[in-house]
C-alpha cells in the first residue's frame, strides 16, 4: 500500500501517516513526486493494513493498493527516476554514463593506463575487479587490496571514480575504503547477506542480474538494498543463459525497457559479459543505448589477447573511442546525451 499525501499536506500531517503506519508494525519510506509525498507501506505485521482508514487522515490525498513485491524499487512508490551520482553526472539522468575498464586490476601501471585511456575516449567511471569470482578456483583470483591500492592510484591521477566488485560481507568495509561504487556480480545476486551488507554500508550500488534470475528476482534483490535506506542504487543487466551457445549469454535487450518501465533505479547494460566476444560488443552496447539505458559497463583492456581474464571480449582503448563515438551518435538520436 501506498499513502499519497496532498500537495500541500502539512509536516505534521505526514508525521502521523507514518505514526500510524509504525505503530501497526510497518516500516514507511518517503519520496517526493510532483510536489506529494509517497509513503510506501512495507513489511509484515498482524497488524491488517486499514486503506480507508488511512485515506480519512488529514492531508491524505489517496491510497494506491498496488504492492508490488519490490515496493522500494518501484515506480509506483516513486514515480520519478532516481539520479545516483556519478563523477559530477547523475546516472539515471540526460546523459548516458560509461564505465569502462579492464576485468580484472593485472597491476599498477596497466591501470592507471588504461585508466587514462578509458577517459580520454570519454568515459565517466573506471572499472576493474580486485576480488574476481572466477568458474575454477584455478584461475586468478585477483589481486585483493594491492588491487584496490592500484584502483585508487589511477583514481587519484585521472579523477575517474571506481567501479569494483565485493564478494564478501566481511570486506565491505575494505572495499568502501577504495571504492567510489560497489559492484554486486551476477553470481551473488542473491546473496543476501551480501546484499544486506552493502544496503547498510550507504555506499553506491551496482547491482548485475544473475545470469539465470527473472526481472523480477533482480528487483528483489535491489529491494533489499533499498530496505536498509541506501537508495543509491543502479541495476545492470549482463546477459542470461538460454540454450543459444553462439554467444557467452544471451543480451535480455527486452529488459532494458522493462526495467524502465518499473523500476526509478537507473539501468545499465554490460555488453561484454553479455556476448563474449568482441566483435559483438558494439552492437549490443547501441542497442542498449537505443533502448533507454541510462549507462554502460565494458571491459577495455590494453592487450586484451594476454588479459588474465575476459580477454576475448575485451576492447582496446582503440575500439572502445570508436564505440563511445557511436554511443555519443546513438544517444542523441534518443534524444540523451553520452
Ligand atoms: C565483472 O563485471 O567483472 C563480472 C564478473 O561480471 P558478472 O558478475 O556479470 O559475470
Ligand atoms: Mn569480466
Amino acid at each position: 500500500m501506498i499513502v499519497v499525501m496532498q500537495p500541500q499536506a502539512k509536516a505534521r500531517a505526514i508525521s502521523d501517516v507514518i505514526a500510524h503506519i509504525t505503530a501497526a508494525g510497518y516500516d514507511a519510506h518517503l519520496s517526493e513526486f510532483e510536489g506529494r509525498t509517497f509513503i510506501a507501506v512495507v513489511g509484515e505485521s498482524a497488524v491488517p493494513l486499514d486503506a480507508a482508514a488511512y485515506a480519512a487522515m488529514p492531508g491524505v490525498e489517496r491510497i494506491d493498493s498496488s504492492s508490488p513485491p519490490y515496493m522500494l524499487a518501484s515506480r509506483a512508490a516513486h514515480p520519478q527516476n532516481s539520479l545516483v551520482p556519478l563523477n559530477g553526472a547523475r546516472v539515471g539522468g540526460q546523459k548516458v554514463l560509461v564505465i569502462a575498464g579492464p576485468c580484472s586490476v593485472e597491476g599498477r601501471s596497466e591501470i592507471i593506463e588504461t585508466a587514462c585511456a578509458v577517459k580520454e575516449a570519454g568515459a565517466a567511471a573506471l572499472r576493474g575487479g580486485a576480488f574476481k569470482p572466477r568458474t575454477s578456483p584455478y584461475s586468478f583470483q585477483g589481486h585483493g587490496e594491492k588491487g584496490l591500492q592500484w584502483l585508487a592510484e589511477a583514481r587519484e591521477k585521472t579523477g575517474l571514480p571506481v567501479v569494483t566488485e565485493v564478494m564478501d560481507p566481511a570486506l565491505v568495509p575494505l572495499v568502501c575504503q577504495y571504492a567510489d561504487v560497489l559492484q554486486i556480480g551476477a553470481r551473488n545476486m542473491q546473496n543476501f547477506t551480501l546484499l544486506n551488507a552493502v544496503g547498510l554500508s550507504q555506499h553506491t550500488v551496482l547491482l548485475k542480474r544473475g545470469m539465470s534470475s527473472t526481472i523480477e528476482d533482480l528487483l528483489m534483490a535491489a529491494e533489499y538494498i533499498l530496505a536498509h535506506g541506501n537508495t543509491r542504487v543502479m541495476l545492470c543487466e549482463r546477459g542470461i543463459r538460454t540454450f543459444e551457445r553462439a554467444t557467452r549469454n544471451t543480451f535480455d535487450l527486452n529488459a532494458v525497457p522493462v526495467l524502465k518501465n518499473l523500476t526509478h533505479l537507473p539501468v545499465l547494460a554490460d555488453p561484454s559479459h553479455a556476448v563474449g566476444m568482441r566483435e559483438y560488443v558494439p552492437a549490443v552496447a547501441l542497442a542498449a543505448v537505443a533502448a533507454g539505458a541510462d549507462g554502460l559497463l565494458v571491459e577495455v583492456h590494453l592487450d586484451p589477447d594476454r588479459a588474465v581474464s575476459d580477454g576475448r571480449q575485451s576492447l582496446t582503448p582503440a575500439a572502445f573511442a570508436k564505440l563511445m563515438e557511436q554511443v555519443r551518435r546513438v544517444a542523441e538520436a534518443v534524444g540523451r546525451t553520452a
